[in-house]
């Protein structure tokens, strides 16, 4: 076992001593709203119609090719509706099918057929969350045409706050790893789990269980899940700029990933559930939940006792890379790995100041960009010149905006100078 970590990047002192490694289950909802998209790609076609029964791990939306992944009844009871956009949480819409449940939990033959782990895992409708949730099939097709040699999970905490990766480890590293052994299977490539290093049960159970695979332990630091980071530190390779893993034969999922694919192919079980943590000023005692997807983001805070008088901003993910959303009448999904709360109190708008050219953005950029340039390209409209520093790079990581003591609000900029260029690009 050896140690690794990465330049920059924040050493944020988070207390999630008290946060227990084991996860309550959020009881069913009477309703749950589950979306025929919650990956990248396209819709799955709706293979049911209202007014069908259902039972838990029925076929609601079939895989039809590469980028879709199929969806399943997380409840049993009755299809009330198949709607044509219900709201995301990235402010678009997708087809989904809303079921009433019936309380009974039925669950339905699983109709997961053969033994082919790849075919199996497409079934499962496994996505694997990087920064988008890809169909892990396509993924996985992807890396093996690209001979990829090296698997690396990511064991580490995404954000600060969020503890479901080391809570999943600490709980459940046999599957875990079964899932790392049956991926590196198919993909015919050696496998390395990155893990924090003060995730004391997180790194004691994954080495009692991962066999041939390698465990790397992570200085705890933000952002060090983020994949660049993450192969350097597990692997010493360097991604080239706007490159991807599979450039340098590495190819990275997550430990949800790899307990998914364990559940797919050992038990023939589809992907039905989330690993979450809730936390954030709002929320008494932060925690790990297990929700099935479709629950309303509602429902699963009122399971987690945060009073609708206290709770101010609500973030799909963690506090520096995840989404405030308007309103929490959305469904968890696949892409659900957390959610933060702030109190009413903590929400406020900030004036922000004019650069003093501190340098401090330049220190933590884990990329070794210069955000202050980037930013202010961006913010003027030049966006060749932020194109020239390198702006597509950024992962919007938000160490810089963190550390800025002008509060300039950079991630924002440097977004819409990445979506300006990138638009500009297509229309060429
Ligand atoms: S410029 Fe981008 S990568 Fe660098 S710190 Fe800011 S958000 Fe993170
Ligand atoms: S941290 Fe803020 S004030 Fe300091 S150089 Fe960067 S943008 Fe300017």
């Amino acid at each position: 076992m050896k140690s690794g970590t990465f330049p920059g990047g924040l050493c944020l002192s988070v207390q999630t001593a008290g946060v227990s490694m084991s996860f309550e289950a959020v009881p069913p909802s009477r309703q749950v709203t589950i979306p025929l998209q919650q990956h990248v790609g396209s819709p799955c076609g709706a293979a049911v119609k209202k007014g069908a029964e259902v039972k838990i791990g029925d076929i609601l939306g079939e895989s039809s090719g590469p980028d879709t992944a199929a969806v399943h009844a997380t409840v049993s009871g009755k299809v009330t509706e198949v709607v044509k956009k219900f709201p995301d949480m990235h402010g678009g819409a997708s087809p989904a099918v809303v079921i009433e449940s019936d309380g009974q939990n039925a669950v339905g033959e699983f109709s997961m057929e053969g033994s082919d782990p790849l075919t199996l895992i497409e079934q499962a409708g496994i996505v694997d969350l990087d920064r988008e949730p890809v169909p892990l099939h396509t993924k996985l097709v992807a890396a093996k045409e690209k001979r990829v040699n090296t698997l690396v999970v990511s064991g580490v905490d995404v954000e600060p706050h969020m503890t479901n990766r080391s809570a999943l480890l600490a709980e459940r590293a046999s599957d875990v790893a079964s899932g790392m052994e049956i991926m590196g299977g198919i993909l015919g490539a050696k496998v390395c789990i990155g893990v924090s290093e003060d995730a004391s049960g997180a790194v004691s159970s994954i080495c009692a269980a991962a066999g041939s695979a390698n465990v790397v332990t992570l200085k705890p630091k933000y952002p060090q899940s983020l994949k660049e980071l993450l192969v350097k530190a597990v692997v010493g390779k360097e991604i080239p700029s706007s490159g991807v893993p599979e450039d340098v034969g590495v190819t990275v999922v997550s430990v949800e990933t790899a307990l998914a694919v364990a559940r797919a192919v050992n038990e023939k079980k589809p992907l039905l559930e989330r690993f979450v943590t809730v936390a954030g000023s709002a929320v008494g005692n932060p925690r790990n939940v297990l929700v099935k997807i479709g629950t309303l983001i509602q429902d699963v805070l009122e399971f987690c006792g945060v009073s609708s008088v206290s709770k101010g901003k609500v973030i799909i993910g963690g506090p520096l890379m995840g989404v405030a959303i308007s309103s929490t009448d959305i469904p968890v999904t696949k892409e659900t790995t957390g959610i933060y709360v702030q109190e009413k109190g903590e929400v406020t708008d900030f004036p922000s100041g004019v650069c003093v050219k501190c340098g401090l953005c330049v220190q933590v950029c884990p990329l070794g960009l210069m955000p202050f340039l980037i930013s202010g390209f961006s913010e003027s409209g030049s966006y060749a010149m932020a194109e020239k520093e390198d702006i597509l790079t950024c992962n919007e990581c938000g160490c810089c905006a963190y550390v800025c003591p002008v509060l300039i609000p950079m991630v924002q900029w440097i977004k819409l100078g990445k979506s300006e260029i990138r638009a500009q690009r297509s229309s060429e």
